[in-house]
This record gives C-alpha cells, sequence and structure tokens, in this order.
C-alpha cells in the first residue's frame, strides 16, 4: 500500500509562496494534522525563518519557536506530522537531511524550483531508506 499525504491545494500554493519569497535561501514551515496507519492529513501549517547560518544550503527552526508551536499543536489536539524546506537544488533529500530524517521521523515534503515552476515531493524514511509519499491535493 502506498502511504499518502493529504495536503489542500491552498496549503500547497502558500508553501510555494513561502519558498518563493524566501530566495535565495531555503524556506522552511512545520506542518500540523492527523495521521493515521497509511497517510497523513495535514490540517495547519506554519511557517517558519530559516535561522540556520548557511540558510542557502540549510535549515533550521528556532528550538523555542518549534517549541511553541509544538505545545500549541498537543493543546488543539493535533499531531506534528511533517516538515516542509525548499531546496536551490532537485526536490530529494540531501544526506544531511537524510541524517535529519532519522531525528524527524514525520513526512518530508521538499520543494523546488529547478525545473522552472516549483514542485514538491514527499517523502519518509523506513528503516533507513527513503521512500516516496504520495501527495494528494484536497
Ligand atoms: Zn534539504
Amino acid at each position: 500500500m502506498q502511504y499518502t499525504l493529504h495536503l489542500t491545494a491552498n496549503d500547497l500554493e502558500a508553501l510555494h509562496a513561502h519558498a518563493e519569497s524566501s530566495l535565495p535561501f531555503e524556506a522552511v514551515a512545520l506542518l500540523f494534522g492527523e495521521q493515521s496507519e497509511l497517510s497523513v492529513t495535514v490540517n495547519r501549517i506554519e511557517l517558519t525563518n530559516n535561522e540556520a547560518t548557511s540558510r542557502t544550503t540549510a535549515f533550521k527552526v528556532n528550538p523555542e519557536e518549534q517549541y511553541r508551536l509544538l505545545v500549541e499543536a498537543e493543546n488543539r489536539g493535533e499531531e506534528f506530522v511533517g516538515i516542509f524546506h525548499s531546496h536551490p537544488a532537485p526536490p530529494h533529500p540531501s544526506n544531511r537531511d537524510k541524517q535529519n530524517m532519522k531525528l524527524n521521523p514525520v513526512v518530508w515534503l521538499i520543494a523546488s524550483k529547478d525545473s522552472g515552476h516549483w514542485i514538491t515531493n514527499a517523502f519518509l524514511l523506513e528503516n533507513d531508506h527513503v521512500r516516496q509519499v504520495a501527495l494528494q491535493l484536497m
């Protein structure tokens, strides 16, 4: 069975606009919603600042902001289900991303404008292997 991530077209558009306005740096956002065995549904996206020192090729969310968003999500009964970030390169996990995917076992969405327009791919790390997740727009 294919693991699927459900996202509204509006939210995807907002993520791409966030990526566009963050250029030439990587953009980052946290995704909250519901998780079941074979799918994730995103109910809310939180666009965050990229605080990495080399923001053109890396991203980092302020730990206090991330903590605040996690507490807020818990209060709303939502789960932390995904991390979005954009790449100056094709939309596939870098080696650094793969390391971070181990620490943050949620769906990773990676956007790229390499082909001329923004596209986003979703991935999950499973037994150390990167697996593509189907993206279903609502
Ligand atoms: Zn990356």
